[in-house]
């Protein structure tokens, strides 16, 4: 069984740090409000030890689960609850105890990227593939392209300026919707009519992470996208990652 670690490294070394220091916090709590909860009862001390040590023993239990499924890319996780751990609660923990650290938010977000991938892998036998949306920003198309994409694909001529003409391709051949969004508030309403049963995304790292809290529990492959020219200007993607995350939906890399 290999193990792939690479990048999810950052994600799970700040997640266990966060629980640990977590854990030091409750227990100073407990510890200051120990002799207050004796007054009110001899036995209340011990009941709420009990129930911090349950929570942190459910915490760490998820948190292992999703570690050995991120990594063998196997599914250890329960059908619901687990993975919410993290696109809810572990992240805003982790990005807070990286500011901290001094790590960047950037490096966080693609790890975090990263684990999402791994754990979409996992869970493959689950995903119901019925309508795969590519949803794709806005800034990969050219800026100087005088055809509008947003509301048609028809009106790109697939000059090879950008992108956007081999990502119409690829949708074609993997029976998927294709979507541009020029914003979060355009990508959810894109999400709320198609009704995709999973998405491949194609963003940004900050939106690329609130689109996959969002969405949630649709299930979001992500592939970052590649800003040789800055942020949101002519932005760029490696096909070949859009292509194998569609080929791992369609089962085409079972062959
Ligand atoms: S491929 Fe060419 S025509 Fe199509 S959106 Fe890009 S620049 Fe415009």
């Amino acid at each position: 069984m290999a193990l792939r670690i690479g990048k999810k490294r950052i994600f799970f070394g700040l997640s266990f740090l966060s629980i640990l220091t977590l854990t030091l916090a409750l227990l100073l709590l407990w510890f200051l409000i120990s002799p207050r909860l004796r007054q009110i009862h001899p036995l209340l001390p011990l009941l709420v030890a009990l129930g911090l040590a349950l929570f942190i023993s459910v915490v760490v239990g998820g948190l292992i689960l999703l570690f050995f499924s991120s990594i063998t890319e196997r599914d250890f996780l329960f059908p619901h609850g687990k993975k919410q751990v993290t696109v809810k609660v572990l992240f805003p923990l982790v990005t807070g105890l990286a500011t901290l650290l001094g790590i960047s938010r950037e490096r966080v977000k693609n790890s975090f990227v990263e684990v999402n991938n791994s754990l979409v892998k996992a869970t493959r036998r689950r995903i119901v593939v019925k309508r795969i949306l590519l949803l794709l920003p806005h800034c990969l198309q050219n800026f100087d392209c005088p055809y509008r994409v947003t509301s048609t694909f028809a009106n790109c001529q697939g000059c090879g300026k950008c992108p956007i003409g081999s990502l119409i391709g690829l949708a074609e051949r993997y029976k998927a919707d294709i979507a541009i969004a020029t914003g979060g508030t355009l990508a959810r309403k894109v999400v709320r009519e198609k009704r995709p049963s999973v998405i491949v995304a194609v963003a940004c790292e900050r939106d690329m992470v609130s689109g996959i809290q969002e969405t949630y529990p649709i299930p979001v492959y992500g592939v970052l996208n590649q800003r040789p020219n800055g942020p949101c200007f002519n932005t760029s993607v490696d096909l070949k990652r859009v292509e194998q995350a569609l080929k791992f939906l369609r089962r085409e890399d079972e062959d």
